[in-house]
């Protein structure tokens, strides 16, 4: 396998607590695995520490508001929030999660949450 990243394929398969990653050795990014893949399939792409960041920063705007409280507690379920988000983002629910989504993706996410404040 290659580093979407750097293009490298000095790829090391580590055993961390939070289950199986991929992490490139010319660049440092990583890619989680699947938990239940005894092949440890990766969970989508290489990414660069901003990437990670940002995922972090979306997950965290979209699961928690200001007052502490998840976004859809009393207000929706968690699926009807990644709808109206996917909707706001002119993409389709398939394409709506954070893991998926590359930097210019998740910087509109974050654009589009703000909103919400
Ligand atoms: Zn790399």
């Amino acid at each position: 396998m290659r580093c979407d990243i750097c293009g490298s394929d000095d790829i090391s398969l580590l055993n961390t607590r939070f289950g199986y990653m991929y992490k490139c050795n010319g660049c440092g990014a990583t890619v989680g695995c699947h938990s239940n893949s005894k092949a440890h399939k990766p969970l989508g792409k290489f990414a660069d520490r901003e990437t990670r960041e940002l995922r972090i920063q979306c997950h965290n705007m979209f699961d928690v508001d200001r007052d502490g409280f998840p976004r859809w507690f009393g207000v929706a379920d968690r699926n009807d929030l990644y709808e109206k988000l996917a909707r706001e983002m002119g993409i389709s629910r398939g394409a709506c999660h954070f893991a998926k989504m590359d930097k210019p993706m998740l910087r509109k996410a974050i654009k589009v949450m703000e909103e919400w404040e």
